[in-house]
């Protein structure tokens, strides 16, 4: 939910922490509608729906919208071996790396804090891009750039303006705008490796 005009978990947030204003967050080029009601911070915590999603009633909002840019990115784990005898190794080095990205729980705080998702329904945004990220990088599926690929367009990876919110308001301290970078940092190379292999034709 919106509490004092910041995306947070309810279930989280502790009331004597905001009164005290220790969980102050400053968001960036995060512009909300004015309240219809004077606020006083320091004697009231205000409560509203997650912004970027229809409101159905109160504090309730319909995800789907979120839901469905999730399962656009198809967050499920595809091996891209048969199933070996035993367990699927991975290096200690990786297993850190992906576990940056695998504690989202989905709660689209990041989703309401972010201004491109404001401006354009159509993007993709932080969460499910973290989680497409988080799939590329799995060695195990070992698909190549085929993840990458899928959201190479202006509504994946290249919309996002990096205001790094998701990453503030984030409660699992999931960091998407690292692994977009790190995406974006992957297909420009990669372009500009086909590029000099054109012309060295
Ligand atoms: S990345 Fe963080 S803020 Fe975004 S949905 Fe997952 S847990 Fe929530």
């Amino acid at each position: 939910m919106l509490i004092n005009r910041v995306p947070r978990l309810a279930c989280r947030t502790q009331l004597g922490a905001l009164i005290a204003g220790s969980l102050y967050l400053t968001l960036s080029d995060y512009a909300l509608p004015g309240l219809t009601e004077p606020w006083d911070p320091a004697e009231e915590v205000i409560v509203e729906p997650l912004p970027h999603l229809p409101v159905i009633k109160d504090l309730i909002v319909d995800m789907e919208t979120f839901f469905e840019d999730y399962r656009a990115i198809s967050p499920v784990f595809k091996p891209g071996n048969p199933d070996p005898s035993k367990e699927r190794l991975m290096f200690p080095l990786v297993v850190r790396e992906l576990e940056q990205y695998t504690p989202c729980i989905l709660c689209a705080a990041c989703y309401a804090a972010c201004p491109v998702n404001r401006k354009n329904p159509r993007y993709l945004g932080p969460a499910a891009l973290a989680k497409l990220y988080r799939f590329r990088i799995d060695p195990r599926e070992n698909q190549g750039a085929e993840r990458l690929m899928t959201a190479d367009n202006p509504e994946g990876w290249w919309g996002c303006e990096f205001h790094t919110n998701c990453r503030r308001v984030c409660p699992k301290d999931v960091p998407p705008d690292k692994a977009i970078g790190h995406a974006r940092q992957e297909l420009s190379r990669m372009k500009k490796d086909q590029n000099s292999l054109g012309e060295g034709q």
